[in-house]
């Protein structure tokens, strides 16, 4: 890299070190895209370009280890589905439909939306790699956006057995992997438990790569501790192994992967509203399960780690209380805290990822990905007295102010930095056309408008009264 050197000036700084210093009114300086000094009135380099950081938080770029990028081209269609509608829609019926052109899209839009958002290594859990076309359209899309993406290879429409073993899959990762410019490779496949253990084709393949599996584990009525035993007797359970929500797990199942060297990725959201199982960061701390955090895919839900740390420290807070108010006992002191979120969202991905030398922290010689949180305009910007819990609580993805990604600024003074959006527009318009048109008007509104199931209205006992027409009346 040969960017001009640049310094974030007077801000206050989320080191996210192995002490988590904090440093108020401090300067990040940036020069050949890594960190070369932290501290307060640094001198720099009479070229170095300056961004005033004053007011504002700056902090380790976040990492998302769970995302399927490819779905973002149907944003918010899923709305309101479970899983059973998921799978449904994508397994079954409408995932063959998409083109590499739709997961050229999707890809594009939900990278660029993640460096936006601040995002600043993802993990493509791409899903929809139904050919080597497709999988050439997703890594085109990933190195078109100036983030930094691993690419974590699955096909839904096929046996794990199946594609890992294809002449197709060696040869893409032959001609795009090896020595390409991806931030890393993994191989993304579910275990279903079936005693064969026909997954084990696929273990053995990303064991002679030397690359990581990514999985769906703990995953209500799909998923299950079967799955993490046949792994585990068979030695697949290896350090860099990443456990996707793991929220139906049982503790004998979080002790294999805690002393395996596996972590969770937890997508609070997704868990939430789908229905994998409760956020199981309540649990996966008393194990001693290292945790990083995901947004899964907005098809349902936002692609922001803002929400995935307030939710995750929400669910947990939510657990801890109703745990408690069931042995009729109080909560006075919260075990999970805005601080240990933050860590999550940072330094738990760079660890679950095996990139902690690298990235998830402001230290000198780590790549410079490197966010400013500032907004001026905002009410809620001050006072900044609780840095961790502003993170959390207050701050959003519109006051992303400025994203720097291996010493290159992609977002400057909230606008991003010729990233694209105008292509991703339309490329995203002819998905949705193509994919309307394949299923035909009736196919697509049912999609997305699941059935509503009767709702039970409890009698009551006391004197019934119309609450509307009773608002008008005292409102007068
Ligand atoms: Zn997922």
């Amino acid at each position: 890299m040969s960017e001009r050197p640049l310094v974030f000036r007077g801000g206050l700084v989320l080191t996210m070190d192995d002490s988590h210093t904090v440093l108020p009114g401090a300067d990040v300086l940036v020069a050949d895209g890594r960190i070369a000094a932290v501290g307060p009135g640094l001198s720099v380099p009479d070229d170095a370009e300056v961004i005033d950081a004053s007011g504002g938080i700056v902090m380790p770029g976040m990492i998302d280890t769970h995302r399927h990028l490819w779905q973002t081209a149907m944003r918010g269609y899923g709305t309101d589905w479970t899983l059973t509608q998921y799978f449904v829609w994508y397994y079954l019926e409408s995932g063959k439909h998409f083109r590499p052109e739709d997961i050229y899209a999707g890809n594009l839009l939900g990278a660029i939306e993640a460096i936006d958002a601040g995002v600043t290594t993802t993990v493509d859990w791409s899903h929809g790699l139904q050919t080597p076309q497709h999988a050439d359209a997703a890594v085109d899309a990933l190195e078109a956006v100036p983030g930094r993406f691993v690419l974590a290879y699955g096909n839904l429409q096929q046996g794990p057995w199946e594609w890992a073993t294809s002449d197709g899959f060696r040869d893409f990762h032959r001609r795009r992997i090896d020595g390409g410019k991806l931030a890393g490779f993994q191989l993304a496949f579910d275990v279903t438990g079936d005693p064969a253990f026909p997954e084990k084709a696929a273990f053995e393949v990303a064991r002679d790569l030397g690359v990581a599996v990514t999985t769906h584990a703990g995953v209500w009525g799909a998923t299950n501790d079967e799955g993490i035993r046949l792994m585990y007797e068979n030695g697949f359970m290896t350090p860099g192994t990443v456990y996707v929500h793991a929220a139906t797990l049982s503790g004998d199942s979080y002790h294999r992967i805690a002393a395996t060297g596996g972590s969770v990725s937890v997508s609070t959201e997704s868990e939430q509203s789908a229905g994998q199982g409760y956020p199981p960061t309540w649990a996966l701390r008393r194990h001693g399960v290292p945790v990083s955090l995901s947004m899964d895919t907005s098809v349902w839900w936002s692609g922001d780690l803002f929400s995935a740390m307030r939710t995750t420290l929400s669910a947990d807070r939510s657990r801890e209380h109703l745990e408690a108010h069931a042995k009729q006992a109080t909560v006075t002191h919260h075990h999970l805290r805005a601080e240990q979120v933050v860590d999550w969202a940072t330094r738990g991905g760079a660890k679950a990822l095996g990139l902690d030398a690298e990235i998830g922290a402001l230290t000198p010689g780590r790549k410079a990905d490197v966010v400013l949180i500032k907004n001026d305009a905002s009410p809620a910007m001050f006072p900044i007295l609780h840095p961790y819990g502003h993170v959390v609580f207050q701050a959003q993805r519109g006051d992303v102010h400025t994203v720097v990604v291996g010493g290159a600024v992609v977002k400057r003074d909230g606008r991003l930095v010729g990233a694209g959006l105008r292509t991703a527009r339309a490329k995203v318009e002819a998905t949705v056309g193509h994919l309307r048109e394949a299923l035909g008007e009736d196919a697509w509104q049912r999609g997305q408008n699941p059935d509503l199931p009767q709702a039970e209205l409890l009698d009551n006992p006391y004197q019934y009264t119309d609450y509307d027409a009773g608002a008008a009346e005292w409102k007068h």
